[in-house]
């Protein structure tokens, strides 16, 4: 543990999804910018190991890391924010700290002792609170703690944190974030809440150091000085986050709070105003008056508001910066295209985005998705699931096997073209046993795939069990389509192409993961600059 490294833990109360993950990402970034370095982790009080066999419909995306870890979505908005890749430190659960213990009480490690919450389970989780210092030394380690206070099952955690600070005085603060209600018929906020919140964190022996209030509106100096009196903090720490057109706004807004500065005070840490110019370059660059609308067809089957598809939405919007137009989705239900002429849900649309997926559900909606993507020459961008589809499609409509599929789908098929990978096909666990994580993959000249990133080995990650099957590689290829993206060792199809077309590229990795409003992926830029071209020619 670095002896100067300073603590923050981030809680949330009143409601779920106040947007602590943003609001702690946000911090990370006026810290960082002020030459603080910072180590961000997200602690999730569910039971499950990690959130890769949970559903993207109840929790949004699964964010994967370089090193192959399946992570909370929140772990995505960190590493746009603070530019930084993380890893499997940064997003610890319950499941992980109960795990554990219980693998250590197998072994024998306690000795002949009870195990029980307190200290074994707290120990554990306190040792995640600086694990992220083994692998480099921080000044500042952000702590969000999932879920809301007054969870039962976050109880263990808060009680650790409660600890933690005891044993690191002066080195803790806690920021809370809560929400300040509106009331429109009597034009009044509404404090309550955040009081009671605050309360209850105090019974559980956590004081407040900063709150911020998510609000509709700024709130003004009475509010904030009767929050502060209630809740026991300085004035000057009752930070207003209001609801912001955009998250890149976050950073902006609580700056302009002055957040950072009370953070670093009650840290004791001198602090500078952080230089925020490549974070109001990009905002500037997406406020511009007057830019052409591209408009995406994300062709999915999750709900559009699950943040499901997290990461691709963000990815297009940084591409869509860079290309100074402004993206506007279309969400196509790919299930209900099963049942319709996609060219109505599709028409006037100006590139075709299908993204990654398991199950049957919506394929053949996918597959015609992508059939009249291809023969109308829209731009067609397929990632990971998306490619399996374009595969799939090519299959049955140009080399005539209509029968053509993935073994996920339909195992007796005569022409299995997406097939289990090698040493997937024995697997039966489920949790943590997909292809995970960063691959290298060589980029073949001529293609766009080389146009993209100008280099000739590229580093994605992967989260997947099928893949191309090479068997039947050859007629593929001979009837014209290109293998732009291998394994270094030739045995994996990455990325493929269609050149007969505008733009017609699926890659068996996801590009989403790692596009960063300041650094938008490559892959995401092309996609929509061809986008913008065919919005050019109709
Ligand atoms: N279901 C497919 C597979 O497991 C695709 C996965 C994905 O899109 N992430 O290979």
């Amino acid at each position: 543990m670095g002896s100067e490294t300073r603590y923050i833990f981030v809680t949330g109360g009143v409601v779920s999804s106040l947007g602590k993950g943003i609001v702690a990402a946000s911090l990370g970034v006026l810290l960082k910018n002020q030459g603080v370095s910072v180590a961000i982790q997200k602690f999730d009080p569910y039971l499950n190991l990690d959130p890769g066999t949970m559903s993207p419909t109840q929790h949004g995306e699964v964010f994967v890391t370089d090193d192959g870890s399946e992570t909370d979505l929140d772990l995505g908005h960190y590493e746009r924010f603070i530019d930084e890749n993380l890893s499997r430190v940064n997003n610890v659960t319950s499941g992980m700290i109960y795990w554990d213990v219980l693998n250590k009480e197998r072994n024998g490690d306690y000795l002949g002792h009870t195990v029980q919450i307190i200290p074994h389970v707290t120990n554990a989780i306190k040792e995640r609170i600086t694990q992220t210092l083994d692998t480099r030394d921080s000044d500042v380690v952000i702590t969000e703690i999932g879920g809301t206070v007054g969870d039962i099952e976050s109880l263990p955690f808060l009680e650790a944190v409660r600890q933690f600070e005891f044993e690191n005085r002066s080195k803790c603060i806690h920021i809370h974030v809560t929400l300040v209600p509106f009331l429109g018929p009597s034009q009044e906020f509404k404090t309550k809440p955040t009081q009671h919140s605050v309360k209850e964190l105090r019974e559980i022996g956590i004081h407040a150091d900063v709150i911020v209030c998510r609000s509709p509106y700024p709130l003004s100096r009475d509010i904030k000085d009767k929050i502060a009196l209630f809740c026991d903090v300085a004035s000057q720490s009752v930070i207003t986050c209001v609801d912001a057109p955009s998250i890149y706004d976050v950073p902006l807004l609580l700056q302009q709070e002055h957040f950072s500065d009370v953070v670093m005070q009650r840290l004791g840490l001198r602090h500078k105003k952080p230089d925020l110019t490549h974070w109001k370059a990009y905002l500037d660059s997406i406020r511009k008056p007057d830019l052409p609308v591209v408009k995406i067809a994300l062709v999915g089957k999750y709900n559009q508001l699950s943040d499901s598809y997290l990461s691709v939405v963000e990815a297009i919007h940084h591409a869509a910066a860079a290309n100074a137009v402004h993206a506007e989705l279309v969400w196509v239900d790919a299930q209900s295209l099963e049942h319709e002429d996609p060219k109505f849900a599709l028409s006037g649309v100006h590139g075709v985005l299908v993204p990654g997926g398991f199950g049957d559900r919506g394929i053949e909606g996918k597959i015609k998705a992508t059939h009249l993507a291809r023969t109308k020459l829209i731009p067609f961008f397929g990632l990971c699931l998306g490619m399996h589809i374009a595969v799939i499609e090519f299959g049955r409509f140009v080399l005539g096997w209509s029968d053509a599929h993935s073994t996920e789908f339909k195992d007796d098929t005569t022409h299995p073209v997406i097939d289990f990978l090698s040493d997937q096909r024995t697997v039966r666990r489920k949790g943590g046993t997909m292809r995970l994580g960063a691959y290298p993959c060589s980029v073949q000249p001529n293609t766009l795939l080389m146009t993209a990133y100008g280099q000739s080995v590229i580093s994605e990650r992967h989260r997947h069990r099928y893949e191309f099957n090479n068997q039947f590689r050859a007629n593929y290829e001979e009837n014209g389509m290109v293998f732009s993206g291998l394994s270094p060792e030739n045995t994996l199809i990455e990325v493929i192409e269609i050149p007969d077309h505008p733009w017609f590229l699926a890659c068996q990795f996801h590009p989403e993961f790692k596009s960063r409003p300041i650094k938008p992926h490559p892959l995401f830029v092309q996609f929509v600059q061809a986008a913008n071209r065919y919005r050019a020619t109709i």
